[in-house]
């Protein structure tokens, strides 16, 4: 094989992958470098296919038990088996990765199997699983090597009683006693996972609210929603220890505010505190600047401080850590490359939380907007006088639109309802296309849909609901 490309990425997962295809499309001779067995990083192979498949399993599982005899659907002896549903998650993340890896037979990517490091500003060095090193030459290198789970101090994570997001996709069975640290956005959509399939779950919390950076309302609305469908939370609490005593976990918290110390005895605990870069030595060798976070520092054209050199995805400084942010820079970094006007618009990235009901948020916040003393509206519809959301029994939650108080224009968005995450790409679309709640309450939405619940929102922030 001729070494030599006009691309190398470095990492195959969303950003990665898509970033390789794209400059493969775009007729540049392109070669992507993984480490891992299979391509699709951590999002196909330990992160939304894998937490997903066991959401959804997990809801059927549950709507079977607790939902189906409200619809004159009676079964007797429903039974769990979790090893096939497990296999059903593996078959999943094994399609998609294979799917992956035809693409880039498809599109004439070189997979460069093992683990790349950069020696310089055009040379890429692959160490393959038999230690043998190869060396390529590239005109452009992009990082893409995305991010890993990160603890706490002093709790050191064993993927056995004490585990990080991976391990908790993997369980052999419900942990009787689950205890939960964080209460973002994995930590919910597992707890949930684990709740349904018969865990007694607590999730502890350093803040007084769940998810944060999202205005109150949607998130003390969601804490209700989980708190009544049996997840237990500690709020306001500081993990300060985690002990492991035969096969079991002892985990000690105070409360910030009143000192009260606790102790819960459990089989496992999750630690889902967030996130960090994956950022190898080369990287630290190379001097490519990194913020303090030690994320890669990039300017609007995906440029690192070394020339030639790119880098998108978790690994920078750039965006929330997710995968169709991930691909959308692996897109436009490619046209950048190219000779094009590549560009991703951060104020327009949906963010959805797959529990049940799903959250799903776009653009600004209230707590934004105050902080930006931009002066603003509000309309809020709630699902309850929805008719299709009442007719499938759906009825938590409600729908907030955001508006400039002058302008009309929509400023954010947020969900929180059945089919949260899917009706939020309508809202993206018309903020990609600068609309105004105006617009959004005068395009007809089909009936009877939750999505009509979106239109009366719009409504409502110039206070004419009709149905509320
Ligand atoms: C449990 C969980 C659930 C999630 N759910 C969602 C969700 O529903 N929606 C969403 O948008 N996001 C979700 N995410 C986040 C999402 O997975 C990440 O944002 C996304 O994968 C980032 O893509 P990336 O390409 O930057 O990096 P990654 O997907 O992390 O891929 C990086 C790849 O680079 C490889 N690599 C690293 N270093 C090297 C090296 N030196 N040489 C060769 N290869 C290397 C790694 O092996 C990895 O495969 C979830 C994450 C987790 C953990």
């Amino acid at each position: 094989m001729d070494n030599n490309f006009d691309v190398i990425v470095i990492g195959a997962g969303p950003g990665g992958y898509v970033a390789a295809i794209r400059s493969a499309q775009l007729g540049l001779k392109t070669a992507c470098v993984e480490s891992r067995k299979t391509l699709g990083g951590t999002c196909l192979n330990v992160g939304c296919i894998p937490s997903k498949s066991l959401l959804n399993a997990s809801e059927m599982y549950h709507k079977a038990q607790k939902e189906f005899k409200n619809l004159g659907i009676v079964f007797t002896d429903i039974k769990l088996n979790l090893s096939s549903m497990m296999a059903n998650k593996n078959k999943s993340i094994l399609t998609l990765t294979k799917g992956v890896e035809f693409l880039f037979k498809k599109n004439k990517i070189s997979h460069l199997k093992g683990k790349g490091s950069i020696l310089d500003k055009n040379t890429v060095i692959v160490i393959n699983d038999s230690k043998k090193k190869i060396t390529y030459k590239a005109k452009n290198i992009i990082i893409a090597t995305g991010s890993v789970p990160t603890s706490l101090p002093n709790i050191k994570i064993d993927e056995k009683i004490i585990v990080s997001s991976t391990g908790a996709l993997t369980f052999d069975k419900p942990p009787k006693e689950l205890v939960v640290i964080g209460g973002g956005y994995i930590g919910l959509e597992l707890s949930s996972v684990w709740k349904r399939l018969g865990s007694n779950v607590t999730v502890i919390e350093y803040l007084d609210h769940i998810i944060p950076g999202m205005d109150k309302d949607i998130s003390s609305e969601f804490l209700k929603i989980l708190n009544k469908q049996g997840i237990n939370f500690k709020l306001d609490s500081k993990v300060t220890g985690v002990n492991v005593i035969k096969n079991k976990a002892v985990v000690d918290f105070t409360n910030n505010k009143t000192a009260k110390r606790e102790r819960i005895e459990c089989n496992k605990v999750l630690v889902a505190v967030g996130r960090k870069p994956d950022i190898g030595e080369d990287i630290t060798k190379l001097s490519i600047k990194l913020n303090n976070q030690k994320k890669i520092q990039v300017n609007e054209k995906f440029e690192t401080s070394v020339n030639n050199i790119y880098a998108i995805g978790d690994v920078i400084d750039k965006g929330p850590m997710l995968a169709h942010k991930a691909e959308d820079e692996g897109i436009a970094v490619a046209e950048i490359i190219a000779g094009q006007a590549g560009h991703v618009n951060y104020n327009v990235i949906p963010a959805v939380i797959y529990t049940s009901p799903e959250v799903a948020t776009v653009g600004k916040t209230e707590k934004d907007l105050k902080k930006e003393n931009i002066k603003y509206k509000v309309g809020k519809f709630p699902f309850l006088a929805n008719s299709r959301a009442k007719v499938n029994n759906e009825t938590e939650g409600f729908v907030k639109v955001i508006a400039d108080e002058k302008t009309d224009k929509v400023l954010g968005v947020a969900l929180i309802g059945s089919l949260a995450g899917t009706m939020i790409a309508e809202l993206a679309l018309a903020m990609e296309f600068g609309a105004s709640a105006e617009d959004i309450a005068r395009t007809c939405h089909a009936h009877p849909t939750h999505s009509e619940a979106v239109k009366e929102a719009a409504m409502a922030v110039d206070k004419r609901p009709i149905h509320f």
